[in-house]
């Protein structure tokens, strides 16, 4: 099977972790749920961790646990000065123009917050698509379905893709559908939760090296098992 596509996850992916959109995104989350549900700070600091590991996001738990107003929560945690915390990158967009495949992301984030951190890094017309939270049903990557959900709409089969995550949790469902994994960050990934060594095909620092991985990959595809 030839590859086809290059899917990329977006938040802390294409940018590098500490670059402080995660912090800041993290910090509304925060406010928003000691706001809405009414807890304090260390409260919903707790319900937060709790939330990601039982449901993969404090999205899927507020959905699964409370009856709140998703799009609201959508709107305000997303709502924030990109600009302020990324630039265009130029070196980013040589790598993804080097790689002769077609290229989605797909993010647990909104598309428009998708949208926003693509223009700017200045690599937006390197991307045919951006499947957010929406699009998928508001089904977040801890499920498989979220991701059958992805490729529906990709119209591409599992095997033909391969995935760059910097989250090792989101991999398995990927794995299982037959797609190439790449891990970036793998050392600061979420530690705390297991996943089998099988579900890691490459892990590479950073972003960056993504192309020479996939380059690899084309080769080796080429030449047959
Ligand atoms: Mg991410």
């Amino acid at each position: 099977m030839a590859f086809e596509f290059v899917i990329f996850d977006l938040d802390n992916t294409l940018y590098p972790r500490g670059s402080g959109v995660m912090e800041e995104i993290g910090h509304r989350i925060q406010v928003w749920i000691c706001d809405q549900l009414d807890l304090g700070w260390e409260e919903a600091t707790e319900l937060r961790y709790r939330y990601l590991r039982r449901h993969g996001t404090t999205m899927g738990g507020l959905m699964t646990e409370h009856n709140v107003d998703i799009d609201h929560y959508l709107t305000f945690v997303h709502d924030i000065p990109i600009e302020d915390y990324l630039e265009p990158n130029l070196a980013l967009a040589d790598m993804l123009a080097g790689i002769p495949l077609r290229k989605a992301v797909y993010t647990n984030a909104t598309s428009e917050h998708g949208r926003r951190v693509l223009e700017a890094l200045d690599v937006a017309d390197h991307f045919e698509r951006i499947i957010g939270i929406r699009e998928v049903g508001l089904c977040n990557k801890f499920n498989r379905e979220a991701y059958e959900r992805m490729l529906a709409l990709l119209d591409v089969g599992g095997e033909a893709c391969i995935m760059v995550e910097d989250s090792p949790r989101n991999l398995p469902p990927a794995k299982a559908l037959g797609m190439t994994t790449i891990l970036i960050d793998h050392d600061e990934g979420e530690r705390f939760i297991d996943v089998p060594e099988h579900c890691i095909d490459y892990a590479v620092d950073s972003v960056q090296e993504v192309g020479k991985v996939i380059e690899g990959s084309l080769k080796d595809d080429k030449n047959g098992p």
